[in-house]
């Protein structure tokens, strides 16, 4: 099967959150599965920069958004290690900013119209290079509006008749909502902009769109392909999800060991380690990101870390909530928070560590190499979510002995076992879950764990079982094959919507 993923972001030539490395690995785990994969994204400064060989292929095109022409090339790149082609859109009054999507808290005005662009530019780019393509698997809002261009403007016309769309949601919250006179720059009838289609409480509405037109639809985690049904994350979209029921599938995302794994990661040094020699390894990486971070060395405080898009969807109202009571009741513990995003978590935080140097410590800004450390150094991390579509960093921390400690929502109630005596005597556990979302309930979660932490019997066998388990790609990749010929299969039968 020849497959078109279609995305913003992809490892290692950008990436924002878990969109990028989901799209980094399983084009190639597909690829060994025997199938033909190829990547299009757009050609973002972020992506250009990547430090990855690109080459222009000289092919130009022109699409029309609006009243407009707009011109466009095509680059041509490698994912690294694999033969799979990457193709880039270069459109550099489009794509080559700053951001990806926004700066300064605001969303780029033009987005509508750069994704737009982005997504009629993948079709164009199908006869341009011959791609020969049975399927394209369209990610996140960026890219939805292909499976309504598939069934509207390119509709029975070859090569694009025998193409199906898998569209699948990694977070249902981002959207692409824009004003609906955009709906103009699409080049999309009128007529589709109707309730069940396009339109959205009056305005154009992208995650909708490829809701409605895609031939399957697929999100990252069983549990929250069954939450999207309902409010509040369906975010308003139940009725067109439960329409749509029949074709959803939840299929869970995989951790891409060959980046994430304690054994061989590079930014450990010399102190890597796995399950056998943990017990060496993992004490000098904690003393390592003690001394990183500025905080005291001590091998018998609990360290407790997290590392995310500080946005309202990952708790960190809770986790800096929980930071305050705990240096007021004068609690046992250190902290270690990298992230960056809203403006308030920065300050929030900032101040937090300001105020307790000997026990917080917090990085506000992206970094990957960091983001190994936090995960090798660390004894509990947490991820409090509101809401988790699948959750990467749970599957990393269980294999770097860092144990979760999370909100049993999404992705993160399919993979994390609860601490309890059953699932102790089943040996099941694998980290430590709540369910309402209050700081008293996280408090009282992570008050569960250090107490756990502080029993080494206990501790070594939550370490053990969690870093024991296999959340790689392959089992994924599996499904999703499936799922690809399911989809197939319902584009043949021309589903009317
Ligand atoms: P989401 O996609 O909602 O952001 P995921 O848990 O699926 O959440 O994936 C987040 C990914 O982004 C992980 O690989 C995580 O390590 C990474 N990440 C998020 N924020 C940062 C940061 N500030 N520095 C480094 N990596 C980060």
């Amino acid at each position: 099967m020849n497959i078109l993923f279609a995305t913003a972001e992809a490892v290692p030539f950008c990436k924002t959150g878990g969109l990028g490395d989901v799209c980094g690995s399983l084009p190639g785990e597909v690829a060994k599965l025997g199938h033909r994969p190829t990547v299009i994204l757009p050609a973002f400064r972020q992506t250009l920069n990547a430090g990855q060989p690109i080459e222009p292929t000289g092919i130009f095109f022109e699409i029309p958004i609006g009243q407009k022409q707009v011109t466009g090339q095509l680059l041509r790149s490698l994912m690294p290690g694999t033969e799979v082609p990457v193709y880039l859109v270069e459109q550099n009054d489009y794509f080559d900013r700053p951001e990806l999507y926004w700066e300064d808290g605001e969303d780029y005005r033009d987005n509508c119209e750069r994704f737009t662009f982005f997504c009629r530019a993948v079709l164009e780019a199908i006869p341009l290079l011959d791609l020969q393509t049975d399927l394209i698997h369209c990610h996140d809002w960026c890219a939805a509006l292909i499976p309504a261009y598939l069934k509207t403007l390119y509709h029975e016309r070859p090569p694009f008749d025998g193409i199906a769309s898998l569209y699948t949601i990694h977070n249902l919250a981002y959207q692409g909502n824009f004003w609906h006179w955009d709906m103009a720059l699409t080049g999309i009838d009128w007529k589709y902009f109707n309730w069940r289609q396009m339109e959205f409480y009056g305005n154009l509405n992208f995650m909708k769109s490829g809701i409605a037109f895609a031939d399957a639809i697929s999100t990252v985690s069983p549990t929250y392909a069954r939450e999207i049904m309902r409010p509040p994350l369906s975010c308003g979209l139940e009725g067109t999800l439960q329409h749509r029921r029949n074709d959803l599938f939840g299929i869970l995302n995989g951790a891409d060991y060959s980046d994430w794994n304690p054994s061989a990661d590079r930014f450990l040094g010399e102190y890597t380690y796995d399950v056998s020699s943990y017990e060496v390894g993992k004490p000098a990486c904690k003393a390592a990101l003690q001394k990183l971070m500025g905080l005291p060395a001590r091998a018998d405080v609990p360290l407790l870390a997290s590392v995310g898009r500080l946005a309202d969807q990952k708790g960190f109202d809770l986790i800096a909530r929980v930071m305050q009571q705990w240096a007021e009741q004068n609690v046992d513990a250190q902290w270690v928070i990298l992230g960056t995003g809203d403006p308030k978590y920065h300050q929030v935080l900032g101040q937090l560590a300001a105020d307790h140097p000997q026990k917080m410590a917090v990085r506000l800004e992206f970094s990957n190499e960091l983001a190994h450390q936090i995960e090798a150094g660390a004894d509990m991390f947490l991820m409090p979510s509101q809401y988790e579509p699948c959750g990467l960093n749970q599957l990393y921390s269980l294999k770097y002995g860092a144990v979760p400690v999370v909100r049993a929502t999404g992705g993160l109630a399919d993979t994390v076992v609860d601490t309890q005596p059953e699932t102790l005597a089943a040996g099941t556990a694998t980290g430590f879950n709540f369910s309402e979302y209050t700081a008293l309930a996280l408090s009282d979660t992570l008050h569960r764990a250090c107490e756990a932490y502080a029993d080494k019997t206990v501790w070594k066998q939550v370490v053990e079982t969690g870093m024991k388990q296999d959340w790689s790609w392959s089992q994924s990749a599996r499904r999703y094959i499936e799922v690809y010929d399911q989809t197939r299969a319902r584009s043949r039968q021309e589903v009317l919507h």
